[in-house]
C-alpha cells in the first residue's frame, strides 16, 4: 500500500469525518433560515480564506470541512429558505436531499444501463411518470440534463436534424455544409438561453423571425408569419419575468399544420400542466414536439437538474448518440442516448424521488401554492399603492418605481436589506423589480416580510 493510500484509507475509516458533516448540514438547515438571506460585507470578505496556494501535500479533511462549514455556509445565498424571491430559484425538498445524500454515496455513472442498473430503472420510470404527470404524447422520452439551457439546446438539435433530415439531409453526414436553410420563429420575449442555444446550432441572430409580443409577453398568434415545414418554432409555459404562457392551442395548431417542429421552454412553468387548475394556460401543450423544463426550479430538487422531454425518440437520439467500441448498450434503457453528456451523476434519482415524494396531488399542490401565495403578494403590494404590472397567472410578479433611477435604487436598498432578496430585469423596455414565489417553504407570513420590506424601501426611496 503507498503512503497516500494509507492516509485515504484512514480518512475512509474515520466515521467523525462523515458525522461532521451530516451535523452541520442538520444545524444549517435548522439555523441558516434565521439569517440573513444574503451575505452581508463581512461575511463576504471571509471567502478570502479560501485564497490559498494549492497545498504542496495532503491536508487533514476536517480542516478541509471546518473551513466550509466555518466560512462557506454563512456566506451562502439562503435561496431555498422562505424569504428569496429572486431569479427564478427553487427551494430544497428535504426527501430529495436525503436521496442524493443517499445516491452521492452509491456514486453511480448514468451513462449507460451496464454501468448502473439502478440510476437506469429510477430515470426510466422517472420518465414514464413525467410524461405521464403533464399529459404529454405517451411515446415521448426525456433526457436528463444540468438545466433547461442544455435541455433547450437538445431540444433545438433534435428538431434541426429532424427537419434536415425530411428535407433530404443529413446532419449526421454531412454537417451543415450543402444543408436547406429552416427558419426559426420566436416571440421577442424568448428567454436569452434559446438565442444561446441557437448560436451553438449555427443560426445566426440575423436570420430569426422574430414574432411581437403582448404586453403580458406572449407570442401574439396574430403575427405568427406563415409557416412550412422548414421552420423551428420556440414557445414557452412561463414568461421569466411575467410568468405568462404562449397561446399553445392555436401555435401549435398551425405548426403541426405546416409541419413545422414546437419547442416549448418551460423551464419553470411547465409544471403547471400537472394541476387542472391551471389547464387554460398549458392546454394545447401537448401538441408541441419538444419540451425544456428543470427539476431544481419549482419542483424544488437539489441544482443539477434539468429535462428535455421530445416526444420523437429517435431525432433525439440520432442527433446525440455516439459511438464506441468499449459501449455497451443494452436491451434496457442507456440514458446516455438522450443527453450531450456521456459520464454524469445520476440525476433520475432526485427528480425520482421528488415525484415518489410529493405525488401527483403534492405536484400540483405545489405548484398552487406558489400561485396562491403570488396572488396574494400581488393583492397585499397594491393595498401599499404597488400596483403589479403583469396579470399573475403562476409564480412571478414585477413591479416598479417611478423611473428606471428610481426603480433601480429601491431594488438596491431591497437587496442590502438581508431580510429579503430579489432581483431586476427590463420589462417592455423599463426597469422593473422581479418577485418570484418558488420554494416549498415560504408562507403567507414570508411574503408580509416582503411585502413590509418593499413598502419600506418604497417610502425610503426618494424620486428624483
Ligand atoms: C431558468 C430559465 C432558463 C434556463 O434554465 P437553467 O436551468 O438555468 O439552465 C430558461 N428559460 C426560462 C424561462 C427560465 O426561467
Amino acid at each position: 500500500m503507498t503512503s497516500l493510500q494509507t492516509t485515504l484509507l484512514s480518512q475512509a475509516k474515520d466515521s467523525e469525518l462523515l458525522e461532521k458533516a451530516k451535523r452541520a448540514s442538520e444545524d444549517y438547515l435548522r439555523e441558516r433560515g434565521n439569517g440573513p438571506v444574503y451575505p452581508d460585507e463581512t461575511r463576504l470578505a471571509d471567502l478570502q480564506v479560501f485564497d490559498t496556494p494549492l497545498p504542496e501535500s495532503p491536508q487533514d479533511p476536517h480542516v478541509m470541512l471546518d473551513l466550509l462549514i466555518e466560512k462557506g455556509a454563512p456566506a451562502t445565498v439562503h435561496h431555498s429558505g422562505g424569504r428569496y424571491f429572486g431569479f427564478v430559484n427553487g427551494g430544497l425538498l428535504p426527501s430529495t436531499l436525503a436521496a442524493r445524500w443517499v445516491a452521492d454515496t452509491w456514486d453511480q455513472n448514468a451513462a449507460l444501463f451496464v454501468m448502473s442498473p439502478i440510476a437506469a430503472k429510477l430515470e426510466q420510470v422517472a420518465q414514464n411518470w413525467l410524461v405521464s404527470l403533464l399529459g404529454l404524447p405517451p411515446e415521448s422520452v426525456a433526457g436528463l440534463v444540468g438545466g433547461t439551457s442544455t435541455a433547450t439546446l437538445c431540444g433545438l438539435v433534435a428538431a434541426r436534424n429532424h427537419l434536415l433530415k425530411k428535407l433530404g439531409h443529413d446532419v449526421t453526414a454531412e454537417g451543415l455544409f450543402g444543408a436547406p436553410n429552416l427558419r426559426v420563429i420566436m416571440g421577442t420575449q424568448t428567454h436569452g438561453t434559446v438565442k444561446k442555444a441557437l448560436s451553438i446550432l449555427g443560426f445566426g441572430e440575423a436570420h430569426i423571425e422574430w414574432v411581437d409580443a403582448d404586453a403580458q409577453g406572449r407570442m401574439r398568434a396574430d403575427a405568427l408569419p406563415s409557416l412550412d415545414e422548414r421552420c423551428i418554432v420556440v414557445l414557452q409555459a412561463g414568461n421569466v419575468n411575467s410568468g405568462a404562457f404562449d397561446n399553445f392551442s392555436l401555435l401549435c395548431k398551425a405548426a403541426n399544420e405546416a409541419g413545422a417542429w414546437v419547442h416549448v421552454d418551460g423551464a419553470f412553468g411547465l409544471w403547471a400542466a400537472a394541476s387542472s387548475q391551471f389547464n387554460p394556460l398549458t392546454q394545447g401543450v401537448q401538441l408541441a414536439d419538444s419540451w425544456s423544463v428543470d427539476g431544481h426550479k419549482t419542483l424544488n430538487t437539489p441544482y443539477d437538474n434539468g429535462i428535455i422531454i421530445c416526444r420523437h425518440a429517435e431525432a433525439l437520439t440520432n442527433a446525440l448518440h455516439q459511438q464506441g467500441s468499449y459501449i455497451q448498450l443494452s436491451e434496457q434503457r442507456d440514458s446516455m442516448l438522450y443527453t450531450p453528456d456521456m459520464s454524469r451523476r445520476a440525476r433520475g434519482i432526485d427528480l425520482w424521488a421528488a415525484m415518489y415524494t410529493l405525488g401527483k396531488t403534492g405536484i400540483a399542490g405545489l405548484m398552487e401554492q406558489f400561485h396562491g401565495l403570488a396572488v396574494y403578494l400581488g393583492g397585499q403590494l397594491e393595498k401599499c399603492g404597488i400596483a403589479p404590472l403583469n396579470d399573475i397567472v403562476f409564480n412571478q410578479v414585477i413591479i416598479q418605481g417611478i423611473d428606471d433611477a428610481h426603480t433601480m435604487r429601491i431594488l438596491a436598498t431591497v437587496q442590502q436589506s438581508g431580510d429579503v432578496w430579489c432581483g431586476g430585469a427590463n420589462w417592455m423596455g423599463s426597469a422593473v423589480i422581479r418577485l418570484s414565489v418558488c420554494s416549498w417553504q415560504t408562507t403567507q407570513a414570508d411574503i408580509d416580510t416582503l411585502v413590509s420590506t418593499l413598502a419600506a424601501c418604497y417610502q425610503q426611496t426618494p424620486a428624483d
